[in-house]
């Protein structure tokens, strides 16, 4: 492994779920909720038939899957071995083919520069120590004119309540520490991350999410989750 950026408890904690993680009503549901609203907004900005695309911290695979289900040739990299076994067991499942791997961002960036037309990193950045060297990583994954797509939370009082108060501790829905509130990034923290890697953001969406009716949706309000699509020069 070429980095070190990564927080061992972060992966252990991570793999400890990973065999309920395709139960849409285990801990990852919240992930399972939000899946269609990130890949059909991935979808709109990239033409995903034979398109190759890297998902950075795939977990389990529900978007690597959903990827490769529109036609896509994905790479799913995650430092958890638990989660990425889960992932390539759920293969049986869905009879699509994606490239699972146990490797960390820095490594695939350093083996397979300008590669990728579209990668996707969803729900890591707030839990990796370095986060400008986690888009720079990215950065250096995708080929000139190729797009980035990042999901992650806020800093703010709503995602606060929203993502730690509602969802870890009156809703337990997630295990409790799962999210260290300053580590979140507010949209310009990481716009101006993403500017320093060389990429042009062109969306900033907000990511609305109802945990009772389990619906979900892009919204304008960023205040809790938000997704952000950014694009390399050609
Ligand atoms: N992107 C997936 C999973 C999000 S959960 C989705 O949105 O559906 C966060 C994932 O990041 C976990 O699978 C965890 O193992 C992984 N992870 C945490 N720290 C990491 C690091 N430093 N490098 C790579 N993956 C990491």
């Amino acid at each position: 492994m070429i980095t070190a950026n990564v927080n061992p408890d972060e992966i252990a904690r991570f793999d400890s779920l990973a065999a309920r993680w395709w139960d849409p009503d285990g801990e990852s549901r919240p992930l399972h909720d939000l899946n269609p609203v990130r890949a059909a907004y991935i979808a709109a900005r990239v033409d995903l038939r034979g398109a190759k695309v890297a998902d950075v911290g795939c977990g389990g695979g529900l978007l690597s899957e959903a990827l490769a289900r529109a036609g896509a040739k994905v790479t799913g990299i995650d430092l958890g071995d638990k989660v990425i076994d889960v992932a390539k067991l759920h293969l049986h499942e869905s009879s699509l083919g994606v490239d699972y791997r146990v490797q960390s961002s820095a490594e695939l960036a350093a083996t397979e520069p300008e590669s990728f037309d579209a990668v996707c990193c969803m729900e890591l950045i707030e839990h990796v120590p370095d986060p400008a060297a986690l888009v720079s990583d990215l950065a250096a994954m995708l080929k000139p004119g190729g797009r980035l797509f990042m999901s992650t939370l806020n800093r703010t009082p709503a995602a606060f309540g929203a993502a730690i108060v509602g969802a870890e501790y009156v809703m337990r829905m997630l295990p409790r520490g799962t999210h260290h509130y300053a580590q979140f990034l507010k949209p310009s923290e990481l716009g101006r991350l993403l500017r320093h890697a060389g990429l042009e953001l062109e969306d900033v969406s907000g990511l609305g999410y109802n945990p009772l009716s389990r619906k979900a949706w892009l919204s304008r309000i960023t205040a809790v989750n938000y997704l952000l699509s950014a694009s390399k020069p050609a």
